[in-house]
C-alpha cells in the first residue's frame, strides 16, 4: 500500500484504505465522447484493480496533452495526483491535487481531488490542513444528486473523525452515506464506516443484524475488502467482550480470503487479532506465530497500530517462555512504537480541536466582518494559506493573550482581596490597628512636611463590658457597628479612621486645629448618645474621647497616642461621655468638654470621681 523503501511511518492505514475503496466509484457519470475522454475514464476505472495498466495508460495520455481540452488536462492531473499518492510520492501528489482543488472548473473533479488531498495530508501527518480542507469541503458539500463527488467527502469525514476520536460525528457521516446511497457499493462502505466508528466509540451492544446487513450489502456488490473489514470489527468486539471462540471462528474463516486480497493493512490486522485470540486461548505457540507474521507485514508497510500490539504480545510470549533478554528487546520496541503512536494521536486530536476552534472563530468573525469592512479588506488582501495560517496564529495569539490577561486580572483581584482583608477589621470593615498606624504615620509625615497641624482623637465606648454582660455579645457587636457608623457619618475624606482595640477607635484629623477637633469629637459624642433611642434594643451607648494635637506633641504618632490616651483616661475618670484634650505638660489646665456644648473651665483631675 505504500512505496517500498519509504522511511516514514504511516500509522493510519485507514485513510489510505478508503482511497483504495474510492477507486471503484470512479467516473461512472462521464460519457465517452472521444478517444482521450474514453481513455481517461478507462484509466480511472482500473486505478487499483490493474495499477500497472493504469500507469501505462497515464504514460500514454501524458504524451498527448497538446490534443487535450482544458477539462481533460485537469482530469489527467487528478489521476497523476492520485497515482503519486498511491505510490507514496506524497509531495508530488499534494501539489498536483492542490492545483486541481483550486483551479479545476469541474465541481465533481474538484471534490474528488479534495478527498484525495485530505488523504495525502493525513498520510503526511499534516492533520491541521487535512481538517481545514475537510471543513471547507463539508461546508460546500455537493447535492445528493452529485453521486461521484458527495461520497468521497462524507467518507473522508467519517474516517478522519473516527481517527481523532469523534466517533459520534463519524458514525453520523457514515449514516449519511448509507442514506444517500441506498444501492451499490458506496452504501456498503457507509455500513463499514458506521460500524467501525461505533465499535471504536465503545458501543457495546451493536445488534448482530447490523453487522450481517453490512456484510451482506458489501458482498452483494462484490466488495470483499469492505466485508472483511466489517468482519475484522466484529472480531475486535468479540475479543473485547471475551467471546474469544467467536472471534477465532470469524478470523480463521476469513483469514485466507484476506491474504488473497493482498491488502497489507487488513492482512496485518487479521494477523494481530489471531495472535491476540490465540494468546487468550492459552495457545502461546500460535500467538507467537501470528504476532511474528504481523511484525513481518506491518513493519514492511509501516502500520503502527498492529505493530504495537504484536510487539506487546511477543514481549509477553518471551516472558512466558522465560527468555528475559528477548522479552526486554520486544518491550523496548513496543514502548518506542507506542510512544510515537500516542504522539501522533495527540497531534491529530489537537489539530482537530484547533481547526474546530478556528471554525468557531471564523463564524464569530464573519458576523463581525459584516460590521467591519476594514478587516474584510485586510483579510481579502491575504490569500489562500496565508489567511488560514495567519488567522490561526492570530486566534491562538489572541486566545493566549486573553487568557494571560484574564489570569492576571484574577490574580490581581485576589491579591487586592487579600490585601483588603489584611487591612480591614473583620467586624466593622474599617482599618485595623496596624493599618491605621501605617496610614496615620503617613498622613503625619505629610503634615510635618507641609507644616500643617493635625489632631488625634481616641474614642473608648463607655461601660461596654456591661453591655456585653447585660445583652450578650451579639448586641455588643451591633453596638460596635453602630458606633462605627456614627463616626463615619462625621468623617471627612482625608480623615484616617480605625479600630485600634476592642471598643476603642482612633481618628486622625489632618489639617485640624485643636478647637476644630474638639468640635468634631463633640458632634460625634452627641450623635452617638442620640442613637440610643433609634435602635430596637435601646442599648444606651456613649463614649469618652481623648484628643492630642501635633501643635503640642509634634508629628510622632506614638507620642500623640500616649497623650490622647492620657486625655481619654481623664475623660473616663471625670465621669465618661465627654471629650478631653491633652495639653503640653507645661499647660496648667486641660479643658474638658462636658457635653453641654461649652468648654468647662476646670482642671480635669479636679473633677475626678475615681
Ligand atoms: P470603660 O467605660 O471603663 O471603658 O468600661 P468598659 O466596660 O468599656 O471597659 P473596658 O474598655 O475595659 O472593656 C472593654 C470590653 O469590650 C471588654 C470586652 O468584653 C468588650 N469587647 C472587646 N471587643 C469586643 C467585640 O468585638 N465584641 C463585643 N461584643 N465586645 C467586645
Ligand atoms: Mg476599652
Ligand atoms: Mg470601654
Amino acid at each position: 500500500m505504500h512505496a517500498a523503501g519509504s522511511k516514514r511511518r504511516k500509522p493510519y492505514a485507514g485513510i489510505f484504505l478508503l482511497l483504495v475503496m474510492l477507486a471503484s466509484t470512479g467516473m461512472a457519470a462521464v460519457h465517452a465522447s472521444n478517444d482521450i475522454t474514453q481513455l481517461l475514464v478507462q484509466a480511472d476505472s482500473i486505478k487499483t484493480t490493474d495499477n500497472p495498466g493504469f500507469v501505462r495508460l497515464l504514460d500514454g495520455l501524458e504524451g498527448r496533452t497538446t490534443e487535450m481540452s482544458e477539462a481533460q488536462k485537469w482530469r489527467l492531473r487528478f489521476l497523476e495526483g492520485w497515482q503519486a499518492d498511491y505510490s507514496g510520492r506524497e509531495d508530488k501528489a499534494k501539489s498536483l491535487l492542490e492545483a486541481v482543488v483550486k483551479q479545476a472548473p469541474d465541481n465533481e473533479l474538484r471534490t474528488r481531488a479534495t478527498a484525495a488531498l485530505i488523504n495525502v495530508l493525513g498520510v503526511q501527518h499534516h492533520y491541521e490542513e487535512a481538517f481545514e480542507y475537510l471543513d471547507r469541503a463539508l461546508e460546500n458539500l455537493p447535492p445528493v444528486a452529485d453521486q461521484g463527488a458527495r461520497f468521497p467527502i462524507l467518507g473522508e469525514a467519517s474516517q478522519l473523525l473516527s481517527e481523532v476520536g469523534q466517533y459520534d460525528l463519524a458514525a453520523g457521516y457514515a449514516k449519511q452515506i448509507i442514506a444517500d446511497y441506498p444501492k451499490g457499493n458506496i452504501g456498503c462502505i457507509g455500513h463499514m464506516l458506521q460500524l467501525h466508528a461505533e465499535i471504536r466509540g465503545g458501543q457495546k451492544r451493536i445488534a448482530g443484524e447490523l453487522f450481517q446487513k453490512g456484510i451482506k450489502r458489501c458482498l452483494d456488490v462484490g466488495d470483499k475488502l469492505a466485508a472483511d473489514t466489517i468482519r475484522r470489527d466484529i472480531a475486535v468486539l468479540d475479543l473485547q467482550q471475551d467471546r474469544t471462540d467467536d472471534a477465532l471462528a470469524i478470523l480463521q474463516a476469513t483469514n485466507d480470503e484476506v491474504k488473497g486480497l493482498n491488502y497489507q493493512a487488513l492482512t496485518a490486522e487479521y494477523n494481530v487479532l489471531l495472535a491476540q485470540a490465540y494468546w487468550k486461548k492459552g495457545n502461546v505457540a500460535l500467538a507467537q506465530k501470528y504476532a511474528m507474521a504481523t511484525v513481518d507485514v506491518a513493519s514492511r508497510s509501516n502500520l503502527t497500530e498492529p505493530l504495537i500490539k504484536a510487539y506487546q504480545l511477543l514481549y509477553q510470549v518471551e516472558q512466558q517462555y522465560g527468555n528475559l533478554r528477548e522479552a526486554l528487546a520486544y518491550h523496548e520496541k513496543y514502548v518506542a512504537a507506542d510512544k510515537e503512536h500516542l504522539d501522533d494521536i495527540r497531534e491529530k486530536a489537537l489539530s482537530y480541536q484547533i481547526v474546530k476552534q478556528q471554525v468557531e472563530t471564523k463564524k464569530i468573525e464573519l458576523n463581525e466582518l459584516n460590521k467591519q469592512n476594514q478587516i474584510l479588506q485586510l483579510q481579502q488582501a491575504l490569500n489562500g494559506k496565508a489567511v488560514v495560517t495567519s488567522r490561526l496564529y492570530i486566534t491562538l495569539l489572541l486566545t493566549v493573550l486573553a487568557s494571560i490577561a484574564f489570569w492576571l486580572y484574577r490574580l490581581k483581584r485576589s491579591q487586592l482581596r487579600f490585601m483588603r482583608l489584611a487591612r480591614r477589621d473583620g467586624l466593622t470593615g474599617i482599618f485595623n490597628r496596624q493599618h491605621f498606624v501605617e496610614e496615620a504615620e503617613q498622613t503625619l509625615r505629610y503634615a510635618a512636611k507641609s507644616l500643617r497641624g493635625a489632631c488625634l482623637v481616641l474614642i473608648d465606648l463607655d461601660h461596654f463590658k456591661d453591655i456585653n454582660d447585660t445583652h450578650g455579645h451579639v448586641v455588643g457587636d451591633t453596638a460596635l457597628k453602630r458606633a462605627v457608623s456614627v463616626c463615619q457619618q462625621h468623617l471627612h475624606s482625608c480623615d484616617v479612621f480605625g479600630r485600634i482595640g476592642g471598643e476603642e477607635f482612633g481618628i486622625l484629623l489632618p489639617e485640624s486645629t485643636l478647637i476644630q477637633a474638639l468640635e468634631r469629637a463633640e458632634k460625634i459624642r452627641l450623635a452617638l448618645q442620640a442613637t440610643t433611642n433609634d435602635t430596637q434594643d435601646h442599648v444606651a451607648l456613649t463614649a469618652s474621647f481623648g484628643i492630642a494635637s501635633t501643635a503640642h506633641y509634634g508629628y510622632d504618632l506614638r507620642r500623640l497616642l500616649l497623650a490622647a490616651d492620657s486625655a481619654l483616661y481623664r475623660a473616663k475618670r471625670d465621669g465618661r461621655n465627654r471629650v478631653v484634650i491633652s495639653m503640653d505638660e507645661h499647660t496648667p489646665r486641660a479643658p474638658t468638654y462636658t457635653g453641654n456644648g461649652k468648654l468647662a473651665d476646670k482642671h480635669p483631675y479636679a473633677n475626678s470621681s475615681e
